[in-house]
């Protein structure tokens, strides 16, 4: 996808349509992603709801429950369905190549240096990281 493409939709009656189906697909994640939360509540919770340490094989299930919800996750967040900075579905969207995700118009044209500037911030952070790290080794 082309840097700063916009797809946008003029009809009233289309954006509600484009706003309906992006709101279906919310609360299917929403209820998913809730769905595995209610699961790890139970594995770190007794009934009474305090707190209990999870035992070796409930911290996998946990790790399994957390890359389960990640799955759902990270797709939402590159995806045109919200703005990756203020979450709202009902607006037209812009591409942003660096970070491979999408704006909406009015996020993208307020924060278009800052987004640009915060990537390559992130993109010296790694750089730096793996260096110090020795994780390339
Ligand atoms: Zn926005």
């Amino acid at each position: 996808m082309k840097n700063g493409r916009t797809i946008s939709i003029k009809d009233p009656k289309l954006q509600r349509i484009r706003n309906n189906f992006r709101l279906i697909i919310l609360e299917e994640c929403s209820r998913r992603k809730s769905e595995i939360r209610n699961q790890e509540y139970n594995f770190t919770r007794d009934k009474d709801g305090n707190y209990v340490k999870p035992s070796e094989e409930g911290v996998n299930i946990l790790q399994k429950l957390n890359d389960k919800s990640w799955e759902i996750e990270r797709p939402l967040r590159a995806s045109i369905v919200k703005c990756a900075l203020c979450g709202k579905h009902n607006r037209d969207m812009t591409y942003h190549q660096k970070s491979h995700s999408w704006y909406c118009v009015q996020c993208y044209k307020r924060r278009l240096s800052w987004l640009d500037s915060f990537h390559i911030k992130i993109l010296y952070y790694w750089a730096n990281h793996i260096k110090t790290s020795g994780f390339h080794n």
